[in-house]
């Protein structure tokens, strides 16, 4: 009722802590002046609100004027007094906001000014955003920013085990009103935890994660394992490993095996390599072949790498393709090749390495290039031509090659000449013709390359002698007469004795005159060599079918032939049922030579009709590409097929292909035809396990067979296989066919096995000539060895004939039981064609002394630190044994097998009893 009121109520000092905006909350009541009868003028409806921002608490010493206004309170509800004395209080609600606040405290102060009011309470506060988890990241308790509109940036913290994801950190906004907003970036968790709500929990065992980035954990890869929780990777088993590039999601691998096959051709100095791929890759598709060449002295075997001079085609390491070719080894030298397969962790290992291995002896190297040749005397028909012996002869020279052809002719038909001196005169050329003449040498280890080409144009023809011999008729009338005679007696002869080759690559077949003439009667269907045609088109076309192209369908390619590819396919004869063929291509860009010799094969084939002999369908001639059409064996190339199907036939089964090739090779030299290159890798096989001589190339021995190897003699000879006479001096008849029958026998007996195995040509030559026959193969009936031992008989005379070796198998089939015995409890004595030179094993007194006589004397240790100390504890050994000793060449494997059974044979001829094995 009174004017000019001033009335203060102050609060405690209030410690703001991280507050920046306070929020003042009051509930008050307010009376309304109407109600109140006689305060006109004094009665007031509002009141203020004061603060002072102080660091401390200050007492009562400030002044009034000290404190900032917040606000004028109005009352949005008034109350008044009613009638019946009842009041009716309203609660009013009024929230102020002040700040940004800067000292740590501050006092909030109400001045009344003439209300009548009730402050009910004051509620002062501030905001924040709680604690939160989001997205794998923590953000804390966060007081809201100072102004109404900022918005407070928080960075979160990764929850444990997990990491801030890269250029993505975490990162929410605090609003005023005290609410998270706008989330950015995230945690993820580390390798080897995942996430699970909001925590990241360990991978448990057996299983890993790699990186932040995958989202799950993964089970270990094969070969891996790990038995620890929150892994980033799993541990490889023992033996297995990861390369360095290999990532933890891949399997551990280990080196592969060994290559496998390994098979090898010298050629002199030259060795060439092949072999098959591991069968375990080790789980890797980076298999690649590295090759370790030794030399080694003769006795006792010691070796040394070979060393840069050797060259490697197309290099030592880093093979990708399963052959390498070594060049520039030392001439008569030995050598172990060892092929080892390797990929991206074989450098990890700590295994043993494993490898194929051959040892081989090199032969004699050619002799170098003659390149200094002078013309000495060039004459119309002839030309004398001298030359210095090569730089490098590499023996002795026996022999020059002159090769020469006429410059411009359109068919490039080489003649030669041979020559024992360093001189030669090539008569019968043509006047004023330029020629080209090239020349070898000739060693013991065949030709040398031919020395440059060398152009010489002969003389102008004199007219002189045209002019004497047309003055003189009688001299013509007596030449042409003379010469008539003389072509006559060829074009005779050449029919009848009739050489059975084609082209002069092939070698003479001495044998075959005898033949013709010692079992050829009139009517006899006979071998016609289709070299004795003028015109090999007429050949083809007298024994082959031209077939219509339009009705072969070629399917696939099947292999690689001398002349193309190899195709199969199917053959539609007018009004026949569509057949199964084999389809050799002559390749494009042929030359008239290789089209006949191409042909040649299909002229010979044509002229077969046997169920064991290849049959021919037909040639494509007429048009492109010329075909020559064949039956399709489906089981391709015998020694191939024995070799996948290691030990899986009967002996009758043996017996039963063994029977076929001998019914082919009679059909064959009862026609007259000497084979020369009978082997396993020369016989077809059909789907009905029928097997049938084929081969029939002219040039096969000489180019095609790569177990074909020059010999002494000059020509190429596939030596294994091959009858000594005519190794030595190139007799080949049905008979020397017979010696190779027995080698196929036994390549068939043995699944293939390479005959004398790694022994080289050389070294087969002399232990042939020395009474060595191969040794009966594993589980072969006595009777089979016998029959094979008869046909390496050295006089060929006393060979059997084709005749009766069909005649012997026929007998054993039909009596199995001849097939029965195996070897080591055979009764049969001992033939002393086994082997002339085998020493008497009865006759050893020690292990040490047989090792020595079979040459395997660096074994002397295992066979001692294995517990075999008696030749009887030896005769009992089976291959595994051979094998668990360490001995891992197969050369030596079989060598020492072949003697203990040989041993085992021998002991029990001498004791009468078995030695149980
Ligand atoms: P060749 O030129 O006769 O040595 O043939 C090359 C390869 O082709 C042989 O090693 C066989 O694998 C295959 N071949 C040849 N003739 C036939 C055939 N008649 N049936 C099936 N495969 C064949």
């Amino acid at each position: 009722m009174e004017p000019n009121q001033n009335n203060w109520l102050r609060t405690n000092w209030i410690e703001k802590g991280n507050a920046q905006r306070i929020f003042v909350e009051l509930k008050f009541t307010l009376r309304d002046c109407n109600s109140l009868p006689g305060v006109v003028g004094t009665c007031k409806e509002t009141f203020n609100l004061y603060y002072q921002e102080t660091d401390s608490e200050v007492g009562r010493s400030l002044r009034e004027n000290q404190y900032v206004k917040i606000d004028t309170i109005a009352a949005d509800e008034s109350f008044t007094q009613g009638d019946l004395g009842e009041r009716k209080m309203k609660l009013n609600t009024e929230v102020r906001i002040i700040g940004p606040l800067s000292r740590r405290g501050f006092y909030l102060a109400f001045q009344d000014v003439g209300a009548c009011i009730a402050l009910v309470s004051v509620k002062v506060y501030y905001k924040k955003c709680w604690s939160i988890i989001e997205n794998l990241a923590t953000f804390p308790d966060t007081v809201t920013g100072s102004e109404f509109s900022s918005l407070v940036e928080v960075e979160g913290m990764c929850v444990s085990d997990a990491e801030e994801e890269a250029d993505n950190s975490p990162k929410m906004h605090c609003s005023a009103e005290g609410e998270w907003l706008v989330p950015i970036g995230k945690c993820i968790c580390k390798a080897g935890f995942h996430q699970k709500g909001d925590a990241c929990e360990p991978c448990g065992r057996g299983f890993y994660k790699s990186s932040s980035q995958d989202l799950q954990c993964s089970r270990c890869p094969a070969h891996s394992f790990n038995d620890r929780e929150g892994s980033w990777r799993c541990d490889c088993e023992d033996g297995y490993y990861r390369a360095l590039s290999d990532p933890p999601s891949v399997a551990c691998t280990r080196p592969p095996s060994a290559p496998q096959n390994l098979v090898y051709n010298i050629n002199q100095t030259t060795v060439s390599l092949e072999w098959g791929p591991p069968a375990d890759t080790g789980g890797r598709n980076d298999v690649t072949y590295r090759v370790i060449c030794r030399r080694c002295s003769w006795e006792p075997e010691e070796c040394v790498p070979c060393g840069p001079n050797v060259g490697y085609s197309p290099a030592q390491s880093g093979l990708v393709d399963t052959y390498v070719t070594i060049l520039d080894l030392l001439a008569h030298a030995n050598y172990t090749f060892e092929v080892e397969a390797v990929n991206g962790v074989s450098d990890l290992s700590r295994t043993q390495r494993l490898f194929a291995a051959v040892s081989i002896a090199t032969g004699q190297a050619a002799p170098s290039q003659v390149s200094e040749v002078i013309k000495e005397k060039v004459q119309q028909r002839s030309i004398q031509l001298s030359w210095q012996e090569p730089h490098q002869p590499n023996g002795v020279i026996t022999e020059y090659e002159i090769k020469y052809y006429e410059k411009d002719q359109k068919d490039r038909i080489y003649s030669t000449v041979r020559s024992k001196s360093t001189s030669a005169t090539v008569n019968n050329l043509k006047p004023s013709t330029a020629y080209v003449f090239q020349i070898r040498a000739f060693t013991e280890a065949g030709y040398g390359t031919y020395g440059p080409r060398l152009e010489i144009t002969t003389k102008e023809e004199a007219t002189a002698a045209i002019v004497s011999s047309e003055q003189n008729p009688v001299i013509i009338i007596a030449v042409v007469a003379v010469a008539g005679t003389i072509i006559l007696v060829f074009m005779v002869f050449g029919f009848i004795i009739g050489r059975r080759h084609c082209g002069y690559s092939k070698a003479d077949q001495e044998g075959d005159e005898e033949l013709y003439f010692q079992f050829k009667f009139p009517g006899t269907k006979t071998y016609i060599d289709p070299e004795t045609y003028e015109d090999p088109n007429r050949a083809v076309h007298q024994f082959a079918k031209e077939l219509d192209a339009s009705c072969i369908k070629i399917e696939r390619v099947i292999g690689a032939g001398e002349f193309g590819e190899v195709c199969s396919g199917r053959l539609k004869l007018p009004g026949k049922r569509d057949v199964s063929v084999a389809i050799k291509t002559l390749k494009v860009g042929y030359t008239e030579k290789q089209r006949r010799d191409f042909l040649c094969e299909a002229s010979i084939m044509g002229q077969f009709d046997h169920p064991n002999v290849v049959h021919l369908e037909g040639v494509v001639t007429r048009g492109k590409p010329v075909m020559i059409v064949i039956e399709y064996m489906e089981n391709g190339s015998l020694d191939a097929f024995l070799r996948k199907h290691d030990g899986q036939f009967t002996v009758i089964q043996l017996v039963g292909m063994l029977r076929g090739i001998a019914a082919g090779m009679r059909y064959l030299s009862d026609m007259g035809y000497v084979h020369r290159d009978l082997a396993a890798r020369n016989i077809l096989v059909n789907s009905n396990l029928v097997c049938k001589v084929s081969d029939f190339g002219l040039s096969r021995v000489i180019d095609d067979d790569p177990e074909a190897v020059y010999t002494t003699t000059g020509g190429k000879i596939p030596v294994r296989w091959t009858a000594p006479e005519a190794i030595q001096y190139r007799k080949f008849t049905s008979a020397s066919d017979v010696w190779s029958y027995g080698i196929v026998m036994w390549e068939v007996m043995s699944y293939g096995e390479r005959p004398y195995w790694d022994m080289s040509n050389q070294d087969v030559i002399k232990a042939i000539e020395e009474g060595y026959r191969l040794p009966a193969p594993m589980d072969c009936p006595p009777g089979l060895h016998q029959l094979m031992l008869d046909c390496w008989q050295k006089d060929r005379a006393e060979r059997p004939k084709f005749d009766q070796i069909v005649g012997i198998l026929d007998k054993m089939i039909r009596n199995p039981n001849t097939l029965k015995t195996p070897v080591g409890t055979c009764t049969r004595p001992i033939s002393p064609l086994l082997d002339q030179s085998t020493p008497d094993f009865t006759a050893f007194r020690s292990v040490g002394e047989w090792l020595e006589a079979i040459k395997m004397e660096r074994y002397r240790d295992n066979f001692t630190a294995a517990g075999y100390s008696s030749l009887e504890s030896v005769a009992r050994m089976s291959i595994e044994d051979v094998m668990s000793l360490g001995i891992t060449l197969v050369g030596h494997q079989k060598k020492i097998m072949s003697s203990i059974q040989t041993m085992r044979a021998q002991m029990l001829h001498l004791h009468g009893t078995g030695v149980q094995v």
